[in-house]
């Protein structure tokens, strides 16, 4: 007999819901669920992203058993054993260099938000160090630092569905058609319901193709543009300034620092026409509701967490806060890189983005752990190649690396300081589902189940809690990631079980006041709960939009305006590489592969490693035809990769997808980092070609 299995797709955080198809314990298809957000659609990923369920060797040979370095080779072992040894060597480095040598990682992908929270309750309590963070921190961790100083909540305040009936869309840096393709359908049916789009990037997009205007402007010019908007609107008296008067603070020193940045100004920074930026301004204040939505574009910049907040102030001066259709919406990538955050698996925070600093809520963890839990705050994971190579102190440096569900080996920025910290950790845990660059240097392997082989819930990009559900058997010696943590936590001498995944979210809910409502029943009942969601009765649904009445979340109720100088990207062309490279992604693949590589409809769309976007004209400028293969060079690195010319980009600039082991693109990105948020600058660095 058959059975269809309700869940949520793993791969953006659009949270589309599927029916996994099942027959005879595997799956057969996938079909669209009517959900909130997708309303019966799916992207490819959706449809065909479930074929390694089936088979542990589509493509690479799934972990099916957990492992040890022996003698420097990887040997299959028992449960007891890897588990003993694992909690063995982290007590010994933490007797011996203290609990803040050891350092670990939440995972954004499959793993469900109960894993998150009980990981990040492991590196605390279990531990005893804040030293955990995950991929947020090369993504989004910007709009978190940037909002919460802005508005007092670091997430999206408008939601998917509202998308469609604001009047206008503003879209920086983000390119939805391959990062989030459900959202580009909504990004459509905007349009066709009426509403201006205005793109700002320096490709040319599919939105940038069906939008009203396209600002193709210079890489790493972001803020300049942002802040010639609001010299628009305050020059030109367009500026709600009921609403700035009522709901706002710091609106003359905002002024003050924009005042310089005028049209004129920022054309050469921009290479954008003046009268293009004063139109784009003018048509974004007037818009009786507008939206901004953004990505990559934005975050993955070392000035990234200034841009955020002129994003905000952009709003802010225009009102557009308080009801549905309007706001700002940082689009978080992975499906649950939202959930990390929201679990807590950041170095600064609890569950619900409660401080370690606040004696109230530590206190109140305390209490609720049974144990005494570190006050300072951790060390973000883009800080792990400096934590172990250039802190001298032995007992002040990182000694050991627990990754789960990450692979930083293939995508953190400067991939040579990376693979030389890995080689120097005294020892690293990798728990995953296929082998991959890290588990190359590994200690120890724990091979945990995937999505569709357990349960839980993830975070959508726009605060919505749904829950994923078990769909088949895992096939191998496997166990969830949150109770191999928890055997790894008992071992250690704190114990740590779970009966199930509910147990685990009804602890997280107790401990957090804007999720306590969100109970499972909520989700079975609604199908999603977007926080804060208080009461868990059910005439509290949740919150589709933030900053009701324009109430914003910091304590006095107001927001917060932002300006600063805009600076250059860290390392700019010059003579010897007069290129510039920015990483994005392809549509038919998620994140490094881990899962999609082995989907047999999707590596057949597309199953060539790697490529670089360039211009016609300089194509033609070094005399390279598409495919060809062509060297790529920067003070890092060097790749391999296929030429694709394309009349999407500018001269002078370059492309390339980070999801590749060939051709991997961050063996050439710089680790220059936002100085707030520790984002690493991947959309900008130098490079050369040489022909091969
Ligand atoms: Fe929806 Fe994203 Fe999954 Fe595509 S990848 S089906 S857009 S959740």
């Amino acid at each position: 007999m058959g059975k269809q299995v309700l869940t949520t797709c793993p791969y953006c955080g659009s949270g589309c819901q599927l029916y996994l198809n099942v027959e005879n314990g595997k799956i057969v298809s996938s079909t669209p669920a009517n959900g909130r957000t997708n309303e019966g659609n799916l992207c490819l990923k959706g449809h065909y992203g479930w074929d390694y369920l089936n088979d542990p060797q589509i493509l690479t040979k799934r972990l099916t058993k957990p492992q040890i370095r022996k003698n420097g080779v990887l040997e299959e072992v028992e449960w007891d054993e890897a588990i003993n040894y694992t909690a063995k060597r982290l007590n010994e480095i933490k007797e011996k260099y203290g609990p803040d040598s050891i350092m670990g990682t939440g995972c954004a992908r499959g793993s469900g938000n109960e894993a998150n929270f009980v990981m990040q309750k492991f590196m605390r309590a279990a531990v005893g160090t804040n030293n955990i963070d995950h991929c947020a921190r090369v993504c989004h961790a910007p709009s978190v630092a940037g909002l919460q100083y802005s508005l007092g909540s670091g997430a999206m305040s408008i939601s998917i569905p509202e998308i469609e009936d604001t009047k206008l869309l503003f879209v920086i840096g983000y390119n939805p058609a391959e990062s989030h393709p459900i959202m580009a359908r909504r990004i459509v049916k905007a349009k066709q319901k009426g509403a201006k789009i205005i793109v700002a990037d320096p490709r040319i997009t599919e939105t940038a193709r069906i939008s009203d205007m396209h600002l193709q402007l210079k890489g790493g010019s972001n803020l300049a543009l942002v802040q010639a908007m609001g010299n628009v609107i305050i020059a030109e008296g367009m500026v709600d300034q009921k609403f700035v008067d009522d709901h706002t603070l710091g609106y003359e020193e905002y002024k003050k620092t924009v005042e310089k940045y005028t049209p004129e100004y920022v054309e050469s920074i921009c290479h954008l026409p003046a009268e293009t930026i004063r139109q784009a301004a003018r048509e974004y204040a007037k818009a009786e509701r507008a939206a901004i939505l953004w990505g990559m574009g934005v975050c993955q910049f070392g000035q990234a967490v200034d841009v955020v907040k002129g994003l905000a102030s952009l709003a802010l001066l225009t009102g557009n806060f308080g009801g549905p259709s309007m706001g700002v919406g940082p689009v978080r990538g992975q499906n649950n890189v939202q959930g990390g955050c929201d679990m807590g698996a950041l170095p600064n925070c609890y569950s619900g983005y409660q401080n370690v600093t606040d004696d109230a809520a530590r206190e109140k963890f305390e209490k609720a752990w049974g144990v005494k839990l570190p006050k300072e705050n951790g060390i973000p994971l883009t800080q792990v190649p400096h934590h172990v190579l250039d802190v001298k102190d032995e007992k002040k440096r990182l000694h050991a690396y627990y990754i789960f569900g990450e692979d930083p080996g293939q995508s953190d920025p400067d991939l040579h300081d990376m693979r030389e910290a890995l080689d120097k950790l005294d020892f690293v845990i990798m728990q995953d589902i296929y082998m991959n660059k890290t588990g190359l240097k590994a200690d120890v392997i724990l091979p945990a189940t995937a999505w569709g082989e357990h349960d839980g819930v993830y975070s959508s990009a726009d605060r919505g809690f749904q829950r994923i559900r078990k769909a088949v058997e895992p096939k191998g010696d496997l166990k969830t990631d949150w109770e191999i943590i928890c055997l790894v936590s008992t071992a250690m001498g704190y114990p740590m079980s779970y009966k199930n995944t509910k147990e685990i979210w009804d602890e997280m809910r107790s401990l957090t006041p804007s999720f306590y409502g969100a109970t499972y029943e909520k989700m079975e009942e609604l199908g999603c709960v977007q926080w804060p969601c208080r009461d868990e009765s059910m005439e509290d649904k949740g919150t589709p939009y933030l900053h009701k009445g324009g109430i914003f979340a910091h304590p006095n109720g107001k927001a917060n305006f932002f300006a600063t100088e805009w600076r250059a990207p860290g390392e700019i062309e010059d003579v010897e590489y007069p290129f510039t490279l920015s990483t994005v992604r392809e549509v038919g693949h998620y994140s490094v592969r881990t899962m999609t590589g082995n989907c047999r409809t999707l590596t057949n769309l597309e199953d060539e490693p790697g490529w670089i976007q360039m211009s016609l004209e300089d194509c033609k400028k070094l005399n390279l035809k598409q495919s060809e293969l062509i060297r790529v060079n920067s003070r890092r690195g060097s790749v391999i990769t296929r030429v694709m010319p394309t009349e999407r980009v500018k001269t002078g600039a370059t492309y390339m997808t980070y999801q590749w082991w060939i051709g991997a693109c961050n063996e050439l990105t710089v680790p220059y980092l936002d100085p707030v948020s520790n984002t690493p600058e991947s959309k900008y660095c130098a490079i050369n070609l040489e022909k091969i």
